[in-house]
C-alpha cells in the first residue's frame, strides 16, 4: 500500500529554475567563483553564496541576509537556487521514502531514503534509465534516456534534505548520514558528472557528507574503477550476482565486456581497500539460479584475499520479472557458508517493497524520444 506523505507546499512547488536563467544549486566551487566574478564581486562572496545554498539550503535569495539587498536583487534577477520538482512523494509502511522527481526537460528519476536504527541512507540516481539491462533489475527494462547533470544529482540530496527538514547541514539531528550511488543508472557511465556532484556533496562547508559514508556501486565498469578510488576516495560496491562468466554474461550483460577476471583484478587493486574499508559485493538471491551451496563456495573462492563484505539481497519482484526470490532457507545456507569463509554476509531486509522502492525496482515513466519530438511534448501527468 502506498501512502502519500502530508504535502509540504514548498517541496511541491514548481522549480524556481523555470523562471530564472541559471541555477546555482548543483554547481561546484568553480561555478560559484565564476558567478561572483561575472557580477564583478570580490571572491569572498562566492564562499558566502556557497554557505547559503549548501549549508543553509536557502532557495530564495531574499533570505541570504549577509549579502546585502542590492546583491540579493541582482542575484535573483539572473539566477535561481532551485530543486528538481517533486512529482510524487510516497512513504512505505516501513518508513522508506521515495521521491519521483521531474527534471526541467520533463524526464523523471527516483530517489529513495531508507531509515535504519543507526543510519539513514539516501539512494541517489545517476541516469534516467540505464543501458546495462541487468536481467533482474526493473530499471534495466527502461532504456537509457540520458545522463543526469551534476546539478540534478546534487538536487536529489537537496530535495530529500528539504523534505526531512535537515537544514542547516550541520544539524546534529540530520537523518541522511550515508549516500549510496545505487539508484537508477550506472554511475561510471556518467563519471564526470557523478564525480562533480560527489565533490559538492562531500565539501565540508556545505552538504558535508564524508567520503567514508558514500558508496558508489558499479556493475563493473573496470576502466574507471581505479579513478573512483584515486580521485574520489569513496567506498566501492560491486554488483556481482554470479561467480562464473557464463551466468554473469546472462544476468549482468556488461560482463561480456569486462569479464570476471578483469573485474576481480580491479577490485584487488582498488585504491585504499583494506579491512577497515572493504569492498561490498552485492549478490541478488535468485531462486535456483545462483543460490546453491556450490554457488556460495564459488563466491568465497572468487573473492578470497580481497578485504570484502557481502550484501545478500533477496530478489525484489516487479511486474513481469523473470526470476523468483530464493527461499529463506537457501539464503540462510548461502550466508552461513560465506560467514564461515570469513565474510560478513548480512541479508538485506527488503525495504520499501510496497512503493516499488526496493533494490532493483526503481523505474520511472521516462522514455527515450527524439529531441525534436521531446521539444513538442507536454510534461508527463503527475
Ligand atoms: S542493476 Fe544497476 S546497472 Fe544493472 S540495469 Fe539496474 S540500474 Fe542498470
Amino acid at each position: 500500500m502506498c501512502l502519500r506523505m502530508p504535502q509540504n507546499p514548498a517541496i511541491f512547488a514548481p522549480p524556481a529554475a523555470a523562471a530564472a536563467s541559471s541555477d546555482l544549486a548543483g554547481q561546484d566551487r568553480a561555478g560559484f567563483a565564476a558567478v561572483v566574478a561575472d557580477l564583478g564581486l570580490p571572491a569572498f562572496r562566492a564562499g558566502q553564496l556557497w554557505h547559503w545554498v549548501y549549508h543553509r539550503g536557502a532557495t530564495d535569495f531574499a533570505d541570504m541576509t549577509s549579502l546585502g539587498k542590492a546583491l540579493r536583487t541582482a542575484l535573483a534577477a539572473r539566477f535561481s537556487a532551485g530543486r528538481p520538482a517533486v512529482a510524487r512523494h510516497v512513504t512505505s509502511a516501513d518508513g522508506t521514502q521515495k521521491w519521483l522527481l521531474r527534471l526541467a526537460d520533463g524526464h523523471q528519476i527516483e530517489t529513495v531514503f531508507i531509515p535504519e536504527d543507526d543510519r539513514g541512507t539516501l539512494c541517489v540516481s545517476s541516469q534516467v534509465g540505464c543501458t546495462l539491462a541487468c536481467r533482474f533489475c526493473h530499471t534495466g527494462t527502461q532504456k537509457l534516456v540520458r545522463n543526469l547533470s551534476a546539478a540534478e544529482i546534487v538536487g536529489q540530496v537537496m530535495v530529500a534534505r528539504d523534505a526531512l527538514g535537515e537544514w542547516p547541514a550541520s544539524s546534529e539531528s540530520r537523518r541522511i548520514s550515508h549516500i549510496v550511488m545505487m539508484g537508477m543508472g550506472e554511475p561510471l557511465y556518467n563519471y564526470d558528472n557523478v564525480a562533480a556532484a560527489l565533490r559538492v556533496i562531500m565539501d565540508g562547508d556545505g552538504i558535508a557528507i564524508s567520503r567514508r559514508r558514500i558508496t558508489l556501486s558499479t556493475a563493473g565498469v573496470v576502466p574507471l574503477m581505479d579513478r573512483v578510488g584515486e580521485e574520489l576516495g569513496v567506498k566501492l560496491a560491486v554488483s556481482l550476482h554470479a561467480t562464473n562468466d557464463a551466468l554473469r554474461d546472462r544476468i549482468v550483460p556488461l560482463n561480456k565486456k569486462f569479464p570476471l577476471k578483469d573485474l576481480m583484478a580491479a577490485c584487488r587493486r582498488y585504491p585504499g581497500v583494506k579491512n577497515s574499508r572493504r569492498i561490498t559485493f552485492e549478490y541478488v538471491m535468485l531462486d535456483g539460479v545462483n543460490d546453491s551451496a556450490a554457488d556460495a563456495r564459488a563466491l568465497a573462492k572468487l573473492i578470497a584475499g580481497i578485504p570484502a563484505k557481502l550484501n545478500l539481497i533477496p530478489f525484489n519482484p516487479w511486474p513481469g520479472a523473470p526470476y523468483n526470490r530464493s527461499s529463506d532457507k537457501a539464503i540462510e545456507r548461502f550466508a552461513e557458508i560465506e560467514r564461515k569463509a570469513g565474510y560478513p554476509s548480512p541479508v538485506r531486509r527488503p525495504r520499501g517493497e510496497d512503493i516499488l522502492a526496493a533494490c532493483g525496482q526503481l523505474k520511472s515513466a521516462s522514455q527515450r524520444v527524439p529531441a525534436s519530438r521531446r521539444a513538442r511534448q507536454p510534461m508527463p501527468a503527475e
